[in-house]
């Protein structure tokens, strides 16, 4: 019998396959394509969080000119930031799971059943896969594993353009991670909803632009992004020349975390793991990999170990009590962030950015400590203006469940 059962071949999918089989698990994977089936989107990282040095040459390309423009300046970030080679990406974390001899299925999950010593997936062809634990990393809308219904769910969106222009929507070589200005839009621009100008230079004549909404309530539409994106490029005097590439982006930032004692673990997406104050998740998703196949694997090792000990095993890796607690410090920054004008979010990236270097990097790399996060939002409150300190006290009071699970540690 298999050890592991991985369902989903996303980036996340893929990478806790590739650590369990490092460790000599004997893992599948259930996918709806073949291996090598195409990842649709763009994944941005920062590079400083590869620590594992066979993943730095993944990366397609990289910025060390990265920029934000909030508040009425311009940060330069000195922090290095990186776009993968999404086919280099896929075929190193194949490799790893292809020499340990990995099976792979094609089809879709549609239920789980489990026994004692074993659970037992069906797919939508009527194939039943057992493993003595299954791994849902089937993506946000996910397949198997069950949390709270959501209801508060808020959606980062984008519109983007890969193409030519007129002229130059960013500095050659430069990656523009934020870029808050609005005063392009008509009417009363300071209160409408915020969106920001992601964008980078690709080389030669090809550039990036992306119009994002990062958290929005019910989400924005694409039209209105797209509409934005050509009026911002107009007030810089840019023009569309040609288009090789759209993006649609459409994912939620604070899925409720699934149910941390059922006997199915989830990874990626499907385990809420995107950052819900910035809508990263594939750095984490890479760099966590490891621990959680440690985890498994330890407990693999007990030759009676089920479902049930696996995945609590696993889910102690994945949602320690520190890391729910810090959830719900970013849940509570997200909650903040959804009630801001235009105007107020601009001016909070300018406060957020003027946080040391360690505070601004590891708060959105999830890198900080429960006590180190609250310490530096404490010192974004103090740098903030009057406006933006009203505005983060009254999310804060407008979120007393949150509060209480933070204040309680629960
Ligand atoms: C356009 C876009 C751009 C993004 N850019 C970034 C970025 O720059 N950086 C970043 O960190 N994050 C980014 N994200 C956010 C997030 O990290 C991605 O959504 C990421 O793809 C999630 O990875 P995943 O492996 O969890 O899920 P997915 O990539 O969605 O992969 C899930 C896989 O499971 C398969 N699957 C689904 N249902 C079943 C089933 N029933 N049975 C079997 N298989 C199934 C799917 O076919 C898919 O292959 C972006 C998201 C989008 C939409």
């Amino acid at each position: 019998m298999i050890d592991v059962l991985v369902v989903g071949a996303g980036p996340a999918g893929l990478a806790i396959a590739a650590a369990l089989c490092d460790l000599g698990l004997r893992v599948a994977v259930l996918a709806p394509v073949a291996p090598g089936g195409a990842w649709p989107n763009t994944y941005g990282v920062w590079v400083d969080e590869l620590a594992d040095s066979a993943l730095q040459p993944l990366l397609g390309q990289r910025w060390t000119d990265c920029v934000v423009c909030a508040g009425g300046r311009s940060f330069d970030l000195g922090r290095e930031y990186g776009l993968f080679d999404n086919a280099r990406l896929q075929a190193h974390l194949l490799h790893r799971c292809e020499r340990a001899n990995m099976t792979w299925h094609q089809g879709t999950a549609q239920r789980v059943y489990h026994a004692p010593d074993a659970s037992h997936l069906v797919t939508s062809a009527g194939e039943t896969i057992t493993a003595r634990v299954v791994i849902d990393a089937s993506g946000h809308a996910a397949a198997l594993v069950q949390r709270p219904a959501p209801q508060r769910v808020a959606h980062q969106v984008a519109f983007g353009i890969v193409g030519t222009f007129t002229a130059p929507p960013v500095r050659a070589g430069q990656l523009v991670l934020m870029d808050f200005r609005y005063d392009h839009l008509p009417g009363d621009a300071k209160a409408a909803q915020p969106t920001f100008l992601y964008a980078m230079h690709l080389g030669g004549e090809r550039y990036f632009v992306e119009e994002t909404s990062l958290a929005s309530k019910p989400p924005m539409h694409f039209e209105v992004l797209e509409q934005r994106l050509y009026r911002r490029l107009a007030a810089r005097g840019v023009t569309v020349r040609t288009i090789e590439h759209t993006e649609h982006c459409l994912f939620p930032m604070n899925l409720p975390l699934p149910y941390l004692d059922q006997p199915i673990l989830a990874y990626g997406g499907a385990a809420s793991m995107v950052h819900p104050a910035s809508g990263y998740q594939v750095g984490a998703a890479l760099r966590l990999a490891p621990r959680l196949a440690a985890a498994l694997a330890q407990v693999a090792g007990q030759p009676n170990a089920g479902p049930v000990a696996l995945a609590g095993a696993g889910w102690e890796a994945l949602w320690p009590s520190a890391a729910v607690r810090n959830r719900n410090l970013y849940e509570l920054g997200l909650h903040s962030l959804l009630n801001f004008n235009a105007a107020e979010l601009d001016e909070f990236f300018g406060a957020f950015f003027q946080l040391p270097y360690p505070a601004w990097t590891g708060y959105l790399s999830n890198t900080l400590t429960t006590p180190q996060i609250v310490r530096d939002m404490v010192g974004l409150f103090i740098k903030a203006p009057n406006p933006i300190r009203a505005g983060l006290v009254r999310s804060a009071l407008r979120e007393p469940a949150l509060l209480t699970t933070i204040v309680s540690g629960q």
